[in-house]
């Protein structure tokens, strides 16, 4: 078996729906206001669990594990609710009590929106289980998407960067455009891997609130504040999210390497995440 498949192989075991549940509601047992939930149902019908928790009026939405070959941002996304259940290591965060962090920031964690996809461990394929590829699938300039995947020779259902029949036409894409609708998070950030960068706004698209709060973004992370590629500026999950609501939203590119990330870097993408995932909630 090579690398890259037993390396996909290992996340499809890890993330189960079942044991995300699990690890989720370790978690929510003992975080104010602590829950978990079903965001909904992926095209073969499995699960996809979220975490909700602290002041939902002001809540802030992470979501992870939408591109198949990209396990790793699911785990990084659990081992932060792992963190947040233990206490967070001492009682303040960067000089701000516990209990006013969440009486302040609200979170709702969706660590893997696609198992049908990274179930499937097969190397290279980064859609869901149809061949549609989730972050072409929002309605965020999609016939500008569309227009480049005919061009690229991408026509039908396949492994990466088909955007599908029409905008939402996948329960995964739907099911964030409900949570959000219902929701009205504050901000958001879809998390792929790789590449230690950042994508702010929608294309050219970016307010100043969403640019300086990028900057600082870079500051927190390392990472670097950029431009994505032409096939990734439009149709993506925080762009609909910032054309939508005109409210701060990223995409992060998170480790550095080549795709499938492998499980052992975890824990040091997660470290140096750390700050900006706590402090993101309250800027
Ligand atoms: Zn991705």
């Amino acid at each position: 078996m090579d690398d890259k498949q037993e390396i996909l192989r290992e996340f499809a075991d890890r993330l189960l729906p079942e044991k995300i549940r699990s690890r989720l509601e370790s978690a929510a047992k003992t975080l104010p206001g602590g829950r978990v939930l079903r965001a909904g149902k992926t095209s073969q019908g499995r699960d996809v669990w979220m975490l909700t928790a602290g002041n939902l009026d002001r809540a802030v939405l992470y979501a992870g594990g939408v591109h198949a070959q990209e396990g790793i941002t699911s785990e990084v996304l659990l081992l932060f609710a792992e963190y947040l259940q233990q206490g967070m290591e001492g009682e303040n965060i960067f000089l701000v009590r516990r209990e006013s962090f969440w009486n302040r920031a609200g979170l709702v964690l969706l660590p893997c929106l696609n198992p049908d996809g990274i179930l499937m461990a097969r190397p290279g394929w980064q859609a869901n289980a149809r061949g549609v590829d989730l972050n072409h699938n929002f309605d965020a300039g999609w016939e500008v998407c569309k227009k480049w995947e005919e061009e690229a020779g991408i026509l039908s259902p396949g492994p990466t960067k088909y955007g599908g029949r029409k905008p939402f036409s996948e329960p995964e894409s739907c099911l964030i455009k409900r949570l959000c609708n219902r929701r009205k998070f504050l901000r958001m950030i879809a998390f792929h891997s790789q590449g230690e960068e950042i994508y702010a706004g929608h294309g050219e698209k970016c307010d100043d609130t969403t640019a300086t709060l990028g900057q600082l973004m870079e500051k927190l992370t390392g990472y670097r504040l950029c431009q994505p590629s032409e096939s990734a500026s439009h149709g993506g999950m925080k762009d609909w999210f910032y054309d939508t609501f005109h409210r701060p939203a990223y995409t992060l590119e998170i480790g550095k390497g080549c795709n499938p990330l492998p499980l052992q870097q975890a824990e040091e993408i997660f470290l140096q995440l750390r700050k900006l995932l706590l402090l993101f909630p309250l800027l």
